[in-house]
């Protein structure tokens, strides 16, 4: 490295954010003598939820080099094949969106093709989502890792978690502090810019003490307090795709082991999650403060809490978008500073590791680079942008219309490429990824067939094999996923055969 090497790291703000962003840059950067400072107040607190990922924290877990199942104790997790919604397409409709694919591509065309010509040769064909292993598995409370047996569904099981997010934190900063991270309690009052270019040069604490460095990680949460309050870069309001703008959380005792997915169910005005851990079940109602008071939502929240509230019921505000520039200067905003959406499809902690693998590709030196910022903006703005179109995928692929909240969501204009998406999906079955878009083929599907989006017709390729051979192929594919899920213990079985035996083996 030359001389113009960064040499001190501040980040700002220890929630999930600030923690990995230290874990995995004080564990990378350490043998270049990199110095990483992290300041949090535990008076201003975290926003202390969630608790749902998707499976790409596993890479981030390992980058770390962390055990699994030391995971799954330490956080108190579960895994997560997917999420349930209930009562999205219409009332009284349910579907799994799952991990991993569906049946198996034949003739290099997607599966789910040929299934709408045998569905349509015979109605009694099993649903989509029965020739899924995730969702079939997840249906029954069924768990196991992938096994190692050549061309079973089992061996290509696709998983995140559900976990406690405040214990995660806990996890990541030890695993920070070890590496050489300096951790001080406080909070930030001032923000001290050079005149040049006005970077970022110090943080002032309450107690005076002022820290100096040369790049800047904001992981203050929704105030954003320097890439929004310092450095005013703006924000990009999406509440007219995703009106919901608040959140009342309040996690309760578990009344039966939990299943190995998160649940989301469509209400009055906005929807419920219900994510379940091994020592408690998260519930959260996300609402438009425009068709509900947060009386009202914490009422029905609390109405339908399955077991004894743990704690007062949270509230929480926040407009869905993104700052107008991720990274400004010598700072670079993470997590809830950052930008957010909605939930539904547990992204946030994902866009948090994303972004750091972005940070990592284009890590700066002290000349900070416009090009590099700005290639990074565009590309972190893509991702926004892809995750936005299919969380409102979610609500423009409904018929519902029985609240004012839905008939205004009736009533809202598609993103353009969202719409392409759905009109060519609804032509003829087809779904196409584009880069850097997060969701695959088979999350689209899911989704758009779960809400009951038909396709007009198929791909022409699937008439090269008969009707004949067509069914006895989707038997087959079928039965090995109805005998692969059979196989599989419970989800709570395996957690204390395989992570909880394990501490005490
Ligand atoms: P915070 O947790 O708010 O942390 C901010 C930190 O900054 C704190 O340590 C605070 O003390 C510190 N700080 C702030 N100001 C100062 C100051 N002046 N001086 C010093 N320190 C300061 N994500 C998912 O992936 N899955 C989910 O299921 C999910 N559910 C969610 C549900 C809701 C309702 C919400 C709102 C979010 C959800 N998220 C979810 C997002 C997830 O909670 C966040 O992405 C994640 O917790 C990261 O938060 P953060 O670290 O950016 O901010």
């Amino acid at each position: 490295m030359s001389n113009n090497q960064i040499e001190n790291i501040v980040i700002i703000g220890g929630g999930t954010a600030g923690w990995m962003a230290a874990s995995a840059l004080s564990s990378i950067m350490k043998r270049a003598n990199v110095k990483v400072t992290l300041v949090e107040s535990e008076a201003i607190g975290t926003v202390g939820v969630g608790e749902a990922t998707i499976p790409q924290i596993a890479l981030f877990n390992e980058l770390l080099g962390l055990d699994e199942n030391d995971f799954i104790r330490r956080t108190q997790a579960t895994f997560k094949l997917g999420i349930e919604f209930v009562d999205w397409g219409q009332k009284g409709e349910r579907y799994i969106h799952p991990f991993g694919g569906y049946g198996i591509d034949m003739e290099g065309v997607h599966f789910h093709h040929f299934w709408l010509k045998a569905k349509d040769i015979n109605p009694d064909l099993p649903d989509l989502a029965d020739f899924n292993l995730q969702a079939l598995a997840a249906k029954n409370n069924k768990f196991t890792r992938p096994l190692d047996i050549a061309r079973s569904p089992l061996s290509k099981i696709h998983y995140a978690f559900q976990f406690d997010a405040g214990l995660y934190a806990k996890y990541l900063r030890e695993i920070a502090e070890d590496a050489g991270t300096k951790r001080i309690e406080g909070r930030v009052t001032s923000i001290q810019q050079e005149s040049e270019k006005g970077h970022i040069q110090s943080v002032t604490l309450e107690n005076g003490e002022v820290i100096s460095g040369d790049f800047f990680i904001d992981c203050t949460g929704f105030i954003g307090l320097l890439i929004e309050k310092t450095l005013q870069t703006g924000y990009e309001d999406w509440s007219k795709w995703l009106p919901v703008n608040r959140a009342v959380a309040c996690a309760c005792e578990p009344t039966e082991d939990p299943v190995p997915y998160t649940r989301a169910t469509a209400k009055e005005a906005g929807w419920q999650w219900r994510i379940p851990l091994q020592h408690r079940l998260g519930n959260g109602y996300v609402y438009c403060d425009k068709f509900l008071s947060g009386e009202e939502a914490e009422a029905e929240l609390l109405n339908n809490l399955e077991g004894k509230p743990l704690a007062e019921p949270k509230h929480l505000r926040f407009v869905t978008g993104h700052r107008k520039k991720f990274w400004e200067k010598n700072c670079l905003s993470l997590g809830l500073s950052a930008g957010f959406m909605e939930p539904l499809e547990s992204t946030s902690i994902h866009l948090i590791q994303s972004g750091l693998s972005r940070l990592m590709a284009q890590f700066p030196d002290k000349d900070f680079n416009q090009k590099d910022i700005d290639y990074y903006n565009l590309r972190t703005r893509q991702e926004y942008e892809r995750v936005r179109d299919f969380l409102v995928l979610h609500y423009k692929a409904t018929k519902r219309d029985d609240t004012p909240f839905w008939q205004h969501i009736q009533a809202m204009p598609f993103p353009d490429k969202l719409k392409e998406k759905m009109e060519l999906y609804e032509e003829n079955g087809r779904i196409f990824r584009e880069d850097l878009e997060l969701f695959n083929e088979t999350s689209w599907l899911a989704v758009m067939h779960g809400q009951g989006l038909k396709p007009k017709s198929y791909h022409p390729v699937v008439n090269v094999l008969s009707a004949e051979e067509i069914e006895m192929r989707l038997k087959d594919i079928y039965n090995s996923v109805v005998n692969s899920a059979d196989y599989m213990p419970t989800h709570m079985e395996f957690i204390r055969e395989n992570c909880i035996a394990d501490k005490e083996n």
